[in-house]
Formats: C-alpha cells, sequence, structure tokens
C-alpha cells in the first residue's frame, strides 16, 4: 500500500522561493570581485533569479543545457545557481585553480552554453575562448560602468541582462530527480570527472546541512561561507541560507585573514566554514593583532584534517566551538561531521578534544562502513581500519557521461579513497587518502597523523609526509615542512616531539625544509607534487 501524502517535487528553487516569501527582507551581503561591496536580501536575489532565467531561456538555454560559472562567493553567484536551476538547466561550477588545459578539459565535456564569469576571469578566458568548443555567450558578472575591454565574441554584461527582463516568472515544476549542478573533481587521477548534483539530491542534502549537529544554521544565523561555491557547492551553504532565512556574507575574492575577519565583525558573523589553510591563516591574525572573534560561535573546518592545536586555539583562547567535518565533492559534500552526543558529552576535556580531531558522525542520510581489501565490513571498535565506504541519496551513482564506468560495489558502496576506522560511538577518523598511506614493512603508517602531530611543533607551520621507496621496508616516511619565521627546527627536535604522538616505527626517516609545499586547486596539500618533486630522492 502506497502513503497518501502529496508528490511535491524536492526542487532547489522551492527554498528560494520560501526566503522570498518568509524572509523577505533579510540581508545578504557581498563583497564585488570588481572592488566595492554591496548589500541585498532575499526579495531582490529570489526576483534577480528568475530575471536571470527570462535571460538564459533568450540567450536559448533549455531544460538540461549545462551554464558554466566561473566566480567567486557573491550574491550573483548565487543568482546564478537559481535562475540556472530554477529552468531545469544545470548550473556547472568551475574551479578557476585548475590548470588552464583543465577548464578547457571539463567546460568542453559539460559542453557549456553560456559561460557566467567575474571581472576578474576575464583575462584568463580570453586566452582560452579559442579552445572552447561549445560556448556561445559569455556573461561577465558586472554592472555596466564595469564592463572591461575585451576581445571576447558574444560578450553580455550581467545587470544589462537582467535589467531587460521582468522577473514575472513562475519556476516550472519538473521532476525532483532532474539534474540541478555538476561540479569537477580535482582529478588526482586522470582527467577531472564530473559530478552531477540532482535538485532531489541538493535539497535532502540542505534538510540535512542545517540540524543542529550538523552546520547548526537558523533563521538567527549570519553564515560567512568561505569555501567558494566553485568547491563542492560550498558545502551546500548557499542553499542552506535562503532554506533558514539565514543572513549569508559573501567574501568576494577575498581570502586574506583581515579581510574576512573584518567582514566577520562588521556583519557579525556567528557561523562560518573553510578548509584549515584559512584558519591557520586567521588564528595567526588574530594572535598577531590580540583581536577576537566577536559574535562568531561555530566553525566548521573540513576538506582536510584540522589539526589539534588549530581546535584547541579556536574553542580555548576565542571560545568558538569548532565543528570538524569529512566530505567530498562526491557527496554533495557532507558525510560527517563532529558534534558530540550524549556518550562523548561526559567524557572529560582532554577526551573530548580527542574525539573533536575525528572526522565526526555519519549524518542521516549517509551510511558509512569500512572495509579491508576483501570487501568485508570491519568493526566499529575504533582500531580497524579499512577502506572507508558510504551510499545515501546525496552521494554520487556514476560520474558524468559515466566516465569511470561502475563505481559502486555489489551492496552499492561508494568508495571514497580514505582510509579510516570508525569508533564504538560512530565517530570517524580517517587515517589517510588510500593513494597517500605509507606501507612500511606490511604495516600502514598514516601520514595524516604524523602530519598533525608535526605541526604541533611550534616551529613548523605546515607538514607534509609521504612514502619514499626503501629497499627493506618497501615504504618509509619523508617529513617535507616549512618553518615559521626566523625558526629553525633539527631531525632530533622533530623526533624528540613526535615521539609523544606517534610510534617510535612510524618517525620519518628524513626532514627537508622548503619554502612552500604546493597545494591543490582545492586548497590541500598536493601529494602528487610533492612526490613528483622529491621522486629521486633517497633516503639516508
Ligand atoms: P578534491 O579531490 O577535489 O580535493 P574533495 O574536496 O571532494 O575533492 O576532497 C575530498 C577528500 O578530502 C576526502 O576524500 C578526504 O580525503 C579529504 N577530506 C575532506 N575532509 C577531511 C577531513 N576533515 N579530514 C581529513 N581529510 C578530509
Amino acid at each position: 500500500m502506497l502513503g497518501q501524502m502529496q508528490d511535491w517535487p524536492l526542487l532547489v528553487t522551492k527554498m528560494l522561493e520560501h526566503a522570498e516569501l518568509n524572509h523577505a527582507d533579510r540581508e545578504l551581503v557581498s563583497m564585488l570581485p570588481e572592488g566595492g561591496q554591496i548589500r541585498t536580501n532575499y526579495r531582490e536575489v529570489a526576483k534577480r533569479s528568475r530575471q536571470l532565467s527570462q535571460a538564459i531561456t533568450r540567450l536559448g538555454v533549455k531544460f538540461g543545457d549545462r551554464v558554466g560559472t566561473l566566480a567567486w562567493n557573491t550574491h550573483r553567484h548565487m543568482e546564478c545557481w537559481y535562475g540556472i536551476s530554477g529552468i531545469g538547466a544545470v548550473a556547472h561550477t568551475i574551479n578557476p585553480r585548475l590548470f588552464a588545459e583543465q577548464i578547457v578539459y571539463i567546460m568542453n565535456h559539460a559542453e557549456d552554453k553560456i559561460l557566467f564569469l567575474d571581472v576578474t576571469f576575464v583575462p584568463l578566458i580570453e586566452k582560452l575562448a579559442e579552445h572552447l568548443t561549445t560556448v556561445e555567450h559569455f556573461v561577465i558578472m558586472v554592472g555596466a560602468d564595469h564592463m572591461p575591454e575585451t576581445g571576447l565574441k558574444n560578450v553580455h554584461c550581467y545587470e544589462t541582462l537582467l535589467a531587460a527582463e521582468d522577473g514575472v516568472l513562475n519556476w516550472p515544476e519538473f521532476d525532483e530527480n532532474t539534474a540541478c549542478g555538476l561540479c569537477y573533481t580535482s582529478g588526482t587521477t586522470g582527467h577531472p570527472k564530473g559530478v552531477l548534483y540532482s535538485h532531489r539530491s541538493n535539497y535532502l542534502h540542505t534538510m540535512a546541512a542545517i540540524c543542529g549537529d550538523t552546520l547548526g544554521i537558523g533563521a538567527l544565523s549570519v553564515i560567512l561561507p568561505v569555501v567558494p561555491m566553485f568547491h563542492a557547492n560550498a558545502w551546500g551553504i548557499p542553499y542552506a541560507a535562503a532554506a533558514t532565512g539565514a543572513k549569508i556574507v559573501f567574501n568576494g575574492p577575498h581570502h586574506e585573514p583581515d579581510v574576512l575577519h573584518k567582514l566577520m565583525m562588521e556583519e557579525g558573523v556567528t557561523v562560518t566554514a573553510a578548509v584549515p589553510t584559512i584558519w591557520m591563516g586567521m588564528l595567526k591574525y588574530l594572535e598577531t593583532t590580540g583581536k577576537d572573534c566577536g559574535r562568531l560561535e561555530r566553525v566548521t573546518i573540513g576538506g582536510s584534517a584540522a589539526p589539534r592545536t588549530m581546535i584547541q586555539a579556536f574553542q580555548e583562547k576565542y571560545g568558538v566551538s569548532v565543528n570538524h567535518a569529512w566530505g567530498m565533492t562526491e557527496l554533495s559534500p557532507l558525510g560527517s561531521l563532529g558534534s558530540y552526543n550524549a556518550a562523548v558529552e561526559t567524557l572529560s576535556d582532554a577526551e573530548k578534544l580527542d574525539v573533536k580531531c575525528k572526522q565526526g558522525r555519519a549524518v542521516l542520510g549517509v551510511e558509512m562502513c569500512v572495509k579491508d581489501t576483501n570487501g568485508n565490513i570491519l568493526p566499529r571498535d575504533g582500531k580497524s581500519s579499512g577502506h572507508l565506504m558510504v551510499r545515501g541519496p546525496w552521494t554520487v551513482e556514476s560520474y558524468f557521461r559515466h566516465e569511470g564506468g561502475d563505481i559502486l560495489d555489489q551492496d552499492g558502496w561508494f568508495d571514497t579513497g580514505d582510509v579510516a576506522c570508525i569508533d564504538e560511538y560512530g565517530y570517524m577518523q580517517i587515517t589517510d587518502r588510500s593513494k597517500d598511506v605509507i606501507k612500511s614493512g606490511g604495516e600502514w603508517i598514516s601520514s595524516i597523523d604524523l602530519e598533525n602531530a608535526a605541526i604541533s611543533h611550534p616551529a613548523i607551520s605546515e607538514a607534509a609526509v609521504i612514502g619514499i621507496a626503501h629497499p627493506k621496508w618497501d615504504e618509509r616516511p619523508l617529513l617535507v615542512v616549512t618553518l615559521e619565521d626566523g625558526e629553525s627546527v633539527s631531525l632530533d627536535d622533530v623526533h624528540a616531539h613526535l615521539s609523544d604522538h606517534v610510534a617510535k616505527w612510524w618517525l620519518p626517516d628524513d626532514m627537508i625544509v622548503v619554502d612552500d609545499i604546493p597545494h591543490t586547486a582545492t586548497g590541500k596539500i598536493s601529494k602528487k607534487d610533492l612526490r613528483d618533486r622529491f621522486k629521486d630522492y633517497s633516503l639516508p
């Protein structure tokens, strides 16, 4: 027997319509790539999103077409998301930090029909335009007074395009499984692969994201998503904000700690989210200026492991609670978050901090398990480590255009490529990425644990550990570090420090001090580049 409830399609535009009706005057503040800042509200953003739907329809976009965006976090980018998806087209967010050839590859692979781009990216696209085989129109996301001189053909000014439309439009209703957004993973091997989100998957992801134990967003929240909208949907925040009527603050192209801090203070930010690198800069800024975090209540840190010292500094020095999150593009991206459950709440402060350093509990809607190499599910004992597998309504089923073929195992599990264990309370801990784990004498050494331990040394500012081939042990760890200004440190010092944190046989065989550690397009340490750099290195 079927239930007798309404079949109301879960479309992302329903969230913006909700905000327009119930939180019309709630503010959105946006720093602009062309300079300056704008203050708007949900009434305006909803109307302009409809104008955008009308404008792209006039330019020939049809249901199912892909429309690219190459843009920072701004209200205009948010309007693109809703305006494009609203008519059943697909918002393809492009990461500008990818290599030029990768940008060309993904735009051609996605067959983007229109490209919306911030003025910052005009020189880049001018260089690439002749290779973009499907783009028919370029829309530069500025007002007429900031339109640059450009050699691009079929160029439009965003504000002029919108001004020509009246915004009187009812977004159509269609199947909630219709594609909504497309995001390519940065692809550490081979070409980047596209993850094609649906309206339903984004809607359900939003419902989970706003919960207290997840991002904890409500009508009173003021949220600054530092995490870019071109990286895994800014962790779903532009949807979550509209769904709740939260005030949203967009940082535009700015990631400098002083600018972010000023925004936080001026706008009364209560919740924010970004990768550890951003928070490393922010903590240094707070330390040197003696400033505090204002009204900030909670910071979500994910994308890479949040170091213990970072969690401690936020919580103990600044009274800001840290929510350690794990996720990936293939998961829309939220998978697990580290809020306490009743059992953990009764632990000592030190034990609680241990739990915070883990990557958190699965969100409702994400099933999670750890399997050994034979496909057996391992016990949840906090020790048995293996391949982290996930499944659920916002987990990828297959990549766009079926690249990579069938990617789920026979029980429907997606292999995340992470190595992890899960404890009795369900807290998951990433020990490595499968390809980064160091295999020494048949045992695994976690590069992440070593890195975390290394950066808790006061002289070390950033640390990366890679495996170097070893005749006897197969691989041994090499520690690569950058140092704080004016500091120096010896391998013996570092060994003494690490010995408090890891087993003796894990201690790196050597340490190299470098000026900078390479990062990927999503701001993570690029182990691939490091391995290339040190491929001829032989351990002492
Ligand atoms: P990309 O491969 O483009 O960087 P993602 O941003 O989707 O793509 O990266 C997802 C990966 O980032 C995860 O599989 C995991 O390895 C890593 N990751 C995400 N959050 C955390 C975290 N809190 N701790 C450790 N690793 C993390």
